[in-house]
């Protein structure tokens, strides 16, 4: 099983996933959800030992923090923006005669003040500047969040709404950089415990155009990036279903986030695909959670079968 053209269609025969008519986006059932909701529990209690901070915040962000963070210059591609209606009545039966013509109407819609967001660690960074320089020994910051990336595709591990668990640690360089190793050799113990024979290999974002064609290679060479693949996909080299990301001081020299001492703090993300773990689990143990063994059930429901 599990290649890319017969995975899609096993999961919508199993029920597992429901079409929605556009390619990415899918409903999903309570077995799909609650191997995810298990899995995202699992996730907890081993990053509980960081006694991270948890913070919530909406699938969108203000459009102000896109522009500064960098996001625009970096993936326009794969950018949602929120648009909505401001004109009059006779706007409005423009736009609504448009509609049922089947004509574009794009036109009648205007830029709001929010965006979606592209990984659940976007509202992390101005949250964190607004608190005024860090602690001592710096933060770590919890947080989830459904994501948008525009990226249709037939490949059901790539979605365009999917979910992220993050935890954010923002300090002195040396302490993130010491982060960012602990938790690559964590994550695959995570994973490993739950049959997902994960490798970490360096990796790189999918940055737009030519410039981004150095900027991923740099990426790479200078190992910011860490992926932990588990074959989803037949073909190819495996899916990433964590990463491990490095921004050195990215985002604290944009945000202005300075250490306890006074330094531009640097940060690094670890984050859980939640959908693509899921499916991870399904194509490693098969389509019917009841039947997995007996050792992943347990790390999941606490049960043996
Ligand atoms: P990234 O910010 O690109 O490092 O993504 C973090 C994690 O989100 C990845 O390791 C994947 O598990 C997950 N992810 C990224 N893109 C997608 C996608 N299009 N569909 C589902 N999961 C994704
Ligand atoms: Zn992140």
């Amino acid at each position: 099983m599990a290649l890319d053209d017969t995975l899609l269609p096993a999961l919508l025969d199993a029920g597992l996933l429901a079409e929605t008519g556009v390619r990415g986006v899918y409903g999903r059932s309570a077995r799909f959800e609650d191997v995810l909701q298990r899995f995202d529990a699992y996730a907890t209690r081993e990053l509980a030992v960081e006694e991270a901070e948890l913070i919530r915040f909406p699938p969108v962000l203000p459009r102000s923090t896109i522009e500064r963070s960098g996001y625009l210059k970096s993936f326009p591609h794969l950018a949602g923006t929120v648009f909505s209606y401001g004109g009059d009545e006779r706007g409005h039966a423009d736009m609504l005669a448009k509609v049922a013509a089947g004509d574009d109407w794009s036109a009648s819609q205007t830029m709001t003040d929010v965006v979606l967001v592209p990984a659940a660690c976007y509202p992390v960074y101005p949250y964190v500047a607004g608190g005024g320089a860090l602690p001592p020994g710096g933060r770590t910051i919890d947080v989830a969040s459904y994501c948008f990336r525009h990226e249709p595709s037939d490949d059901p591990a790539r979605m365009q709404s999917f979910r992220m668990h993050e935890h954010v640690r923002i300090g002195a360089p040396a302490d993130v950089e010491e982060w960012q190793r602990v938790w690559i050799a964590r994550g695959l113990e995570i994973l490993g415990r739950l049959g997902l024979a994960a490798e970490s290999a360096p990796a790189n974002d999918p940055f737009f155009g030519r410039g981004g064609r150095m900027l991923a290679a740099n990426q790479r060479a200078a190992e910011l990036k860490f992926e932990l693949l588990a074959p989803i996909a037949q073909s190819g080299e495996g899916t990433a279903i964590m990463s491990v990301n490095y921004h050195q001081d990215h985002f604290g020299s944009v945000y202005d986030i300075r250490t306890a001492d006074g330094e531009v703090a640097h940060s690094a993300c670890l984050g859980f695909g939640l959908e693509r773990v899921t499916l991870a689990l399904l194509v490693r143990h098969g389509l019917d959670p009841d039947r997995w063994p007996g050792d992943v059930r347990h790390e999941l429901w606490g049960e043996d079968r």
